[in-house]
């Protein structure tokens, strides 16, 4: 008999599981607290993981042509570029970083899921989870129902980590960190994302996310001034600010309920991995699910979240520092491998596959 399932969250990490489940001809109901798709571009960066887990539904094609391939990501040490990376150096064509923003491509998944005839539920918020042996009782919005198996994808405040007791281990990373969606007419470094290194170990993020569209992120608490030097905003659509915790749940699984994404697992956007790695999540789980290994998804995705979080963690205080040792040895290390071409291109390799 097929499972009964219930995925909580329609981020990506929900969309994409009910995706890989219904390709494969298996059902889920899928809910989601907010009444509406959000209009947020939060996560812009696709990395190939992601292009070949959506390749299986066909999604891939429809992603790649919405969005825009990164031509070069360069690093500023204050107003020297001290590092220029061919982001298409890869000969494996796939070996790109696309750019899209987050709200663009939920709305992919969503099409995606409507020609399965699979469609989100809005408005229907998980408010209590119970189990036993045989099956997980649910409440949405004072009505209950039973399911085979949950998968909680529900994002960083989690409920259902909440109503599982599960620890979310880390600490929140002191400074506060701010966001800038900025369109710019006359931008010099089109298609380019560009990164701008400051003395005091603040640091400013440009990423394209369409011709004249660009995406700004920063560890200071004004993204826009953080950028050295002015630049020539033509319109604002959204800045704000935020904090970033450095955490990863205890378990991914606690009887038949299952941890997935933001929800699982948080860290600083250095890198660009936090909505990817909630796709890989996504799509071992619905893969398990299929092939009734669900026992192995904690120990698997647990270690493959560690390793993430290590990487971004490193990443961020290489980069991102005011120590003057610290970041010349970091400096000199980026000059020799943007020296060098088959360096070069091993840090594209690095960077993207990860
Ligand atoms: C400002 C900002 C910038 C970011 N920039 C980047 C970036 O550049 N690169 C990157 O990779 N990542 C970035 N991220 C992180 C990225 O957005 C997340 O990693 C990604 O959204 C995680 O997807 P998710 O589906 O796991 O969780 P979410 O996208 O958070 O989705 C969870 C969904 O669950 C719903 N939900 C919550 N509780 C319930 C409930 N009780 N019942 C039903 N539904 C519920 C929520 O409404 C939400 O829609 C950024 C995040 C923010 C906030």
């Amino acid at each position: 008999m097929t499972p009964k399932i219930l995925i909580v969250g329609a981020g990506p990490t929900g969309m994409t599981a009910a995706l890989e489940l219904a390709r494969r001809g298996i059902a889920a109901d899928i809910i989601e607290k907010r009444d509406a798709p959000s209009p947020l571009s939060r996560a812009v960066g696709i990395l190939p993981s992601s292009m070949a887990i959506f390749a299986a539904s066909g999604v891939d094609k429809v992603i790649r042509e919405a969005a825009l391939e990164v031509a070069e990501v360069e690093i500023f040490f204050e107003r020297k570029k001290i590092v220029s990376l061919h982001m298409d150096a890869d000969p494996d064509p796939h070996v790109r970083l696309l750019s899209l923003p987050q709200d663009r491509t939920e709305t992919i998944l969503r099409d995606a899921l409507a020609n399965r005839n699979v469609s989100v539920r809005y408005g229907k918020s998980l408010e209590r989870l119970e189990q036993n042996e045989t099956h997980v009782r649910v409440r949405i919005d004072g009505e209950s129902a039973e399911y085979d198996y949950v998968l909680a994808a529900d994002g960083a405040r989690s409920t259902a980590r909440t109503q599982l007791g599960l620890t979310f281990e880390g600490f929140d990373l002191p400074e506060t960190w701010s966001i800038a969606d900025i369109e710019v007419d006359d931008w010099p470094r089109v298609g380019f994302f560009s990164v701008y290194l400051r003395k005091n170990g603040e640091a400013v993020f440009v990423i394209p996310m369409e011709a004249h569209r660009y995406r700004l992120v920063a560890n200071a608490p004004d993204a826009l001034a953080t950028m050295p030097g002015t630049v020539d905003v033509s319109r604002l659509n959204r800045s704000g600010q935020f904090t970033i915790g450095i955490r990863q749940v205890e378990r991914y699984s606690r009887g038949r309920v299952f941890l997935a994404g933001d929800a699982a697992h948080t860290h600083s956007p250095v890198g660009g991995r936090g909505m990817n790695l909630g796709i890989s999540d996504a799509a071992e789980w619905a893969q398990r699910l299929a092939d009734g290994t669900l026992d192995g998804y904690h120990a698997s995705r647990h270690a493959a979240g560690r390793k993430i979080i290590d990487f971004s963690e490193s990443s961020r205080k290489g980069v991102l520092t005011a120590n003057r040792l610290k970041r010349t040895t970091t400096l000199a290390a980026l000059r020799i491998f943007n020296a060098i071409p088959a360096l070069n291109r091993q840090m594209v390799r690095r960077m993207l596959l990860s």
